[in-house]
């Protein structure tokens, strides 16, 4: 037996054995853990990950610097465990984002919301929490919060989910009517939403970046050089390192009484060699089937957030939405398309067919002109060293800042002044 299959167990449970496999990966590990403690942070702090097998069990163990509270519950369609803990600092080696073994396909973890950091274990096929327990430190051992998944079937999942927990600022914050009018301000508003966020990473890049990232960096330096004119005021839908649903997205935009909505976004693929920028609106006929498999991976970031859709569903006013949505697309359409395109291809490489339209949900403001921007693929070793490169970011930010004015300028519900 080894450190590490010892620090997976509590000597009073009689079941090292089972844990043997494990052991050698956790070895490296350990000494992590039980190497020199820096200053104590003030905060909840989660120092380590790890995943343990055994036949028909699957262990994972959180190391904690204090004893926190948990609540854990599933999530089907896909099948998922979600285990919320109040607001904690990940201070571990971030090759354990993604990290799998057992029943765990993939683990997933950031913050959720401010006070509730989240993770998330996307499960291969259904499973049930059989055993949670708390073990406080011992030796150098850290508290340690373990939680035993064994399988079980479609009936037994949903059966073993806890109802889902009320989620704070959702429920008590009903959508903004439908403007009647446009609204007439000293400046127009841009909502600037980058995508992802905590729990949700977005794609990775070759050098484990990720899109997360790269997109709040790019949101902070566009509403810069939005801001430095005077004329234009910019809105972050998320200024930090934070999960937010989509719909959250939309409604901080319709909130803001935002004039355009602009999401931002990197791209993945599998070819390392496909690389470019393109500009997406909103239409429920995908403009070709890449745009379509492109929404529907967008789309997943809920899921990918441990989100239960299934409370989620119920969108009011839809006939009203059809309606506004038609004029707002075509507002939609113009920036994106007349010139969006033309201003970002002075800078960036875009894809063939630059503009291209599919059912993203983040853009069904119905009221609000909304494109959605990949900004280049981490997959290709060139544009990910662009993406991260300050320069490159200030020349695309205002490539990208001098296409929104130009909309603003030409638009007679939102002129700049
Ligand atoms: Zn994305």
């Amino acid at each position: 037996m080894t450190p590490g299959a010892s620090d997976i167990c509590h000597r009073t449970e009689r079941r090292i054995g089972y844990f043997t496999a494990l052991a050698a990966v956790f070895v490296a590990l350990l000494s992590a853990v039980l190497g020199p403690n820096p200053a104590a942070a003030a905060g909840p702090e989660v120092k380590d990950l790890r995943i343990g097998i055994r036949e028909n069990e699957t262990r994972f163990v959180i190391d904690l610097n204090q004893k926190v509270e948990p609540r854990i519950f599933g999530l089907p369609d896909p099948y998922r465990i979600v285990i919320d803990l109040p607001e904690v600092d990940f201070t571990l080696p971030a090759e354990r984002l993604g990290a799998q073994g057992g029943l765990v396909e993939r683990l997933r973890y950031g913050l959720f919301r401010p006070g509730t950091s989240r993770l998330v274990l996307d499960l291969r096929s259904a499973a049930k929490v059989a055993k949670t327990f708390v073990l406080p430190p011992d030796g150098a051992k850290p508290w340690r919060l373990v939680i035993d998944i064994v399988p079980t079937d479609r009936a037994g999942f949903i059966a073993a989910m806890r109802p889902t927990p009320p989620v704070v600022g959702r429920t008590a914050t009903p959508s903004p009517p439908l403007r009647t009018d446009p609204v007439r301000r000293a400046v127009p508003v841009v909502a600037i939403d980058p995508g992802h966020g905590g729990v949700d990473p977005g794609a990775i890049g070759k050098s484990g970046v990720y899109e997360k990232d790269i997109v709040l960096a790019f949101a902070k330096e566009i509403k810069r050089q939005l801001e430095a004119g005077g004329r234009v005021k910019a809105v972050l839908t998320r200024n930090r390192d934070i999960f937010l649903p989509l719909r959250d997205r939309v409604q901080a935009a319709r909130r803001a009484n935002a004039d355009l909505f602009l999401s931002l976004h990197v791209n993945s693929h599998k070819i390392a060699s496909i690389h470019g920028f393109s500009a997406y609106t909103l239409s429920d006929k995908a403009s070709d089937a890449e745009a379509d498999a492109l929404a529907a991976k967008e789309n997943k970031a809920d899921v990918i957030g441990g989100l239960n859709l299934s409370t989620y569903s119920d969108d009011v006013q839809n006939i009203l939405i059809d309606f506004a949505q038609a004029k707002t697309n075509e507002l939609s359409v113009r920036f994106a398309r007349d010139i969006m395109v033309r201003e970002v291809s002075q800078i960036a490489r875009m894809v063939k067919r630059p503009w291209r339209s599919a059912g993203f949900a983040v853009l069904k403001a119905p009221d609000v002109p909304s494109v959605l921007i990949e900004m280049g693929y981490v997959t290709n070793r060139q544009e990910e060293r662009q993406l991260r490169d300050s320069k490159y970011r200030r020349a695309l930010s205002g490539a990208i800042a001098r296409s929104i004015v130009q909309y603003l300028e030409t638009n007679d519900s939102a002129a700049v002044r």
